[in-house]
């Protein structure tokens, strides 16, 4: 009797495993759900900083209790940001918009930029990115605005002694 018993409790167990899971403590990736609002987002997603390419479950933060419904971080540049900007359809133009609006000095800093600049490149968007960029900037410096940011990303690497 002691056996059955045993027998039974351990498949009841294992039952609620499956069953009820205990997402405060974890019993693999079941436990835990997507947040509501980004459950349907399927396919990859660009990091706005680096552009890295992944499936929205790579940009989720795991909290105790689940994945946080508002903020994501990127796997390869380890930025944060609101999910809300990764899952938002954007054309080049309104990405260089976000860009420009993104509190400059930040978002330069944060950056990637020869990975961000080569996988603009390499998904057919720097022509209308720089081109948009350019025009959310009222002046004009007489050198294409890709050379100027190049510069300053220099500058900004020099003054750090990364190069
Ligand atoms: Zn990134």
């Amino acid at each position: 009797m002691v056996k059955i018993g045993a027998r039974l409790k351990a498949r009841k167990d294992g039952d609620q495993m499956v069953l009820k899971p205990r997402t405060d403590v974890g019993f693999g990736q079941r436990a835990v759900e997507l947040p509501k609002q980004i459950e349907m987002h399927i396919g990859q997603f660009l990091c706005p900083f680096c552009l890295h390419a992944g499936t929205i479950g790579s940009f989720l933060i795991q909290l105790k209790k689940g994945f946080s419904s508002s903020r994501g971080r990127c796997p390869e540049c380890d930025n944060g940001f609101m999910l809300e900007s990764l899952t938002k359809r954007m054309t080049p133009e309104q990405f260089a918009q976000w860009v420009y609006e993104y509190p400059f000095y930040y978002y330069w800093k944060k950056c990637a930029w020869l990975l961000f600049n080569q996988r603009l490149k390499k998904i057919g968007w720097s022509y209308r990115f720089w081109k948009a960029y350019k025009a959310c900037k009222e002046e004009d410096r007489g050198e294409s605005y890709e050379e100027h940011m190049m510069k300053e990303q220099e500058e900004w690497a020099r003054e750090r002694g990364y190069i």
